[in-house]
């Protein structure tokens, strides 16, 4: 079939993929988009399980790029529920007339980088084939869906969901037993629903997970005044901070261990009540040092003691890794749930599960009969969308086997050897480490930059530099190292997917970050090639 003749493809329509679809088009370039879904999110297109929502709050978990949208949209909740968030990214989508260019329904199965012609040819499994100049990558980091390879997960009688892909319809739990299998963010927000349906609900826990209390609510009227009257000022104060939001929430500048324990106590109250993620940053080394991050972690062991009421389940719900280093969950009646008659906590490191049957799940000490089976297991993140597709760059290298060791990035934005290739919050970029919508804004318009940049040069390709590459690897790595954040098994790390090499992935420091990329630009987008 012969190649369509295009200048640019964006390869998925989440937010990353219609805003990079939306700044390609104005300077423009010819633009497809292509999105495996039936519709645009993304993310939000995808989880549609109970209680999904997100939990970095709607007003800053929004674009900013357009003014006027930012003051148009009225958020009705402090964090937005998924069909809100749904309808607000079909909101964007209809206002920039961006689904007249995205092909749905069709999944892009490989794109390989043409020396000669200097095009990527992008194949789909529609049968398409575009030969464009650029190839943007708005996978997402949490889109590839992990199935644990448990003995016998095929063979389930019942029905059996993973909360990243759930039915459009929705699913009614009424009066039937159920199993949640992971204790993550997904759960987290699914089991207290879930129980409330179900007539036996049983919660397979790995690992204990902390989580601080949402306290969810609609928005305040004046809160959004206040906000709408300067979001520019809004906007620049969070990103600022550490992971780019938050900036409204009240921050120690001093360390856990320079205050007394009761001022200490006093301070993760007031922040316990407030909610949310910025807990994590009360303090300013909670996660730069174990004894000031032990602080945090004793006062939510305590919290989990004093909300459940069953001393053993509560001691079972008790994490003991460092608080952080798995992703913080923010919940809604998380832990009082196990307080109920038909919610079952069962710990898999006391009764490992041994297989799954038609019937249920069969662990080493019990067989447990169920109906429905929830798999909120997670994603293969950061690299899974990508190594899902056949990308080949200059002389036919795989990026699976460039990437075997670990991904390899310069600023998580490119890779040397795929000239033109762009990734959108790739690995080696704050990503999951921060508000992923200014950071994906971030990224889209760094790349339309880049892009002008190279057209008005009258160049044709732009690639990394191996030595940029190499320095920018071992300063991500160096950066993590310096920090709590890797020192468990998580998925920041690829370790909850068998195989996959332990590499610390997001870059840690928003601001940081930031900064470098436009030093990059300033020095002639230094540690790349324009040719
Ligand atoms: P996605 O939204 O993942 O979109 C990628 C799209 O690419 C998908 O639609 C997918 O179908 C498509 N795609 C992938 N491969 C192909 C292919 N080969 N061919 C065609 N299409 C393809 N982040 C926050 O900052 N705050 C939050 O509160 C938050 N909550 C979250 C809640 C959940 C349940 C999850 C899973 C993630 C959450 N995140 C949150 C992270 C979230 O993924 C990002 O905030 C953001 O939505 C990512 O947008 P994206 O466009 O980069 O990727
Ligand atoms: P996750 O954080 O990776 O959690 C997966 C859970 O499944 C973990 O508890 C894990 O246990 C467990 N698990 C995996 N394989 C298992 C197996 N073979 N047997 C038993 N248990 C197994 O995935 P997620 O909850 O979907 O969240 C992923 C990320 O998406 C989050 O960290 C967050 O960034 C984002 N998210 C955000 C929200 C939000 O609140 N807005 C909601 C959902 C997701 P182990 O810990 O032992 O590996």
């Amino acid at each position: 079939m012969d190649a369509r003749r295009i200048d640019a493809v964006v390869v998925g329509a989440g937010f990353a993929g219609l805003y990079m679809l939306h700044r390609l088009r104005g300077l423009g370039l010819e633009t497809r988009g292509i999105e495996a879904g039936s519709g645009v999110g993304g993310t939000w297109y995808w989880n549609r399980y109970p209680g999904a929502r997100c939990d970095i709050d709607s007003l800053e978990y929004s674009y900013q790029f357009s003014d006027a949208l930012q003051q148009e949209w009225e958020w009705t909740e402090r964090y937005a529920t998924q069909p809100e968030l749904l309808r607000y990214a079909s909101h964007v989508a209809d206002r920039f007339d961006l689904k007249r260019d995205i092909a749905f329904d069709t999944r892009v199965v490989s794109a390989h980088y043409d020396d000669v012609g200097q095009r990527w040819q992008i194949t789909t499994d529609r049968g398409d084939v575009f030969a464009a100049r650029w190839c943007v990558m708005a996978t997402g980091c949490l889109s590839s869906a992990n199935l644990p390879a448990i003995p016998g997960r095929e063979s389930f009688a019942g029905a059996a969901y993973h909360t990243g892909r759930w039915p459009h319809e929705g699913v009614d739990f009424t009066g039937r037993r159920v199993a949640v299998i992971g204790t993550g963010s997904s759960a987290i927000q699914s089991i207290p629903l879930i129980a409330e349906q179900a007539s036996q609900l049983y919660v397979f826990q790995r690992t204990p997970t902390y989580s601080v209390p949402a306290h969810n609510q609609p928005l305040d009227p004046e809160v959004v005044r206040a906000v709408k009257s300067d979001y520019r000022s809004f906007r620049e104060r969070n990103a600022e901070q550490a992971f780019g939001f938050g900036s409204r929430q009240v921050r120690q500048a001093q360390g856990a261990l320079a205050v007394d324990d009761a001022r200490r106590e006093r301070v993760y109250e007031e922040r316990w009540l407030e909610g949310g993620l910025p807990f994590l940053s009360t303090f300013s080394d909670l996660m730069l040092d174990p004894a000031a991050n032990d602080t945090a972690a004793d006062f939510i062991r305590r919290k989990i003691r004093t909300l459940v009421a069953d001393p053993a389940v509560a001691q079972r719900l008790t994490p003991t890794q460092v608080v952080g280093c798995k992703r913080l969950c923010v919940d809604t009646n998380y832990y009082t749930t196990f307080n109920r008659a038909n919610v079952s906590l069962v710990d898999l490191r006391e009764e490992p599960i041994e297989a799954i049957d038609a019937m249920g799940v069969r662990t080493a000490r019990r067989h447990v009969d169920l109906d429905d089976l929830v798999f909120a297991t997670g994603f293969d993140a950061m690299t899974g969308a990508l190594e899902r597709i056949d990308v080949r760059g200059r002389d036919g290298r795989p990026l699976k086997q460039k990437w075997s060791a670990g991904p390899r990035t310069y600023l998580g934005l490119a890779t040397q050897g795929f000239p033109n290739f762009f990734m959108i919050t790739g690995p080696g970029s704050p990503s999951v480490l921060s508000n992923m919508l200014p950071s994906i804004e971030q990224h889209v318009e760094w790349i339309a930059d880049c892009v002008a940049h190279v057209r008005a040069r009258g160049a044709t390709t732009i690639d990394a530099t191996r030595d940029a590459e190499d320095a920018w690897v071992e300063h991500v790595n160096a950066v993590g190292a310096h920090t709590l954040f890797p020192s468990c098994s998580s998925w920041y790390l690829g370790a909850n997917v068998p195989g996959k090499p332990r590499v610390f992935m997001p870059y840690v420091g928003f601001p940081a970050y930031v900064s470098k990329c436009r030093e990059v630009v300033a020095r002639g987008y230094e540690g790349f090639t324009v040719a």
